[in-house]
């Protein structure tokens, strides 16, 4: 199939981007259009107009200050997998480029793309709930700041209003002497991911002083494993851990994986993950 009949503007400032939103319902931002135009192929939606927020200068930064890095809504996949910035700072996000589809989609979606997106079987909205990441978005009446926490708010959905748009990730620098890991389990290298876990803590002797897991794929959104963490920090050992994981996650089955599959993929994945962190 091929997509209707849609209107198209090129803004090109941010101002009148939000102009254009504000003015109506039904419009829809394109930014690396990875998934947005396979839906339109599909004529899952119809939105009136496509505003093309593609070069945008507001949108493309990726910068270190005041011990937080900001990551603009355009910044590529790839940007993000070839940036010094993001390797040295941020490695759990650099560990976890690789694993998003192909290079040809990497080239062209974006972040801002995938966090409105919120696909729950993605990498990166799980690596912003690991690394406390606050969503900028922007409105004509300004710039609000949404914890990761509270910004997934079920499967596709997010806090993200229709008159906003999301113009940047601000990520808080780990603390000193922080490790990170990243793992998922899929068909092939560059599916969606059956289970995934993105984690980042501070280990403390043979423990943790503290540890994030951020879950993928298990659930609408990405689920932090509160009590799994909090076996691991008060010094349980990984089976301990891993039967905790039934306090987190209650995954459903879909076609090929059992929930019960799942649960054991989660599983293997804590032990995977957690022993290999650096
Ligand atoms: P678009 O497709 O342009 O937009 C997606 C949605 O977000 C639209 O509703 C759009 O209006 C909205 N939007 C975009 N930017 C903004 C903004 N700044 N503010 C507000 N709303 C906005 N992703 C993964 O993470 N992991 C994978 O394994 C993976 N596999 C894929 C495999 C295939 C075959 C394909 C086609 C895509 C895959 N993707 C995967 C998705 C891809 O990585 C993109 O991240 C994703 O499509 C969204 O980014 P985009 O920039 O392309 O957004």
């Amino acid at each position: 199939m091929k997509a209707p009949d849609i209107a198209y503007a090129k803004p090109a400032s941010l101002p009148e981007v939000l102009d254009l939103l504000e003015g109506d319902e039904d419009a829809r931002l394109l930014a690396g259009g990875q998934s947005l135009i396979a839906g339109l192929n599909m004529r899952l939606s119809q939105p009136s107009v496509l505003i093309d927020i593609n070069g945008i200068a507001a949108l493309e930064q990726l910068s270190e200050a005041n011990g937080v890095i900001r990551i603009g809504a355009l910044t590529r996949h790839r940007e993000l997998g070839e940036s010094p910035l993001i390797a040295k700072k941020l490695p759990l996000i650099a560990k976890a480029v690789p694993h998003i589809a192909h290079m040809a989609i990497r080239n062209r979606g974006t972040i801002g793309g995938s966090l409105a997106l919120s696909d729950p079987a993605t990498e990166l909205p799980a690596c912003c709930l690991a690394l406390d990441a606050m969503i900028v978005a922007t409105s004509k009446k300004g710039e609000r700041k949404i914890a990761a926490r509270d910004f997934f708010k079920g499967l596709f959905e997010t806090d993200l209003q229709r008159n906003e748009v999301l113009t940047a990730v601000e990520i808080p620098l780990p603390a000193g002497g922080s490790v990170s890991g990243f793992s998922e389990l899929v068909r092939r290298h560059g599916d969606y991911a059956i289970v995934g876990l993105a984690a980042q803590g501070i280990r403390s002797g043979k423990g943790w002083s503290s540890l994030k897991l951020s879950y993928f794929g298990v659930g609408d959104r990405p689920i932090l494993a509160e009590a799994a963490s909090k076996a691991l920090i008060a010094g349980k050992n990984i089976a301990d851990a891993q039967a905790a994981l039934d306090q987190d996650l209650a995954p459903n089955g879909d076609g090929e994986n059992s929930a019960a599959t799942k649960m054991q993929f989660a599983r293997v994945l804590l032990a995977r993950v957690t022993g290999s962190m650096d």
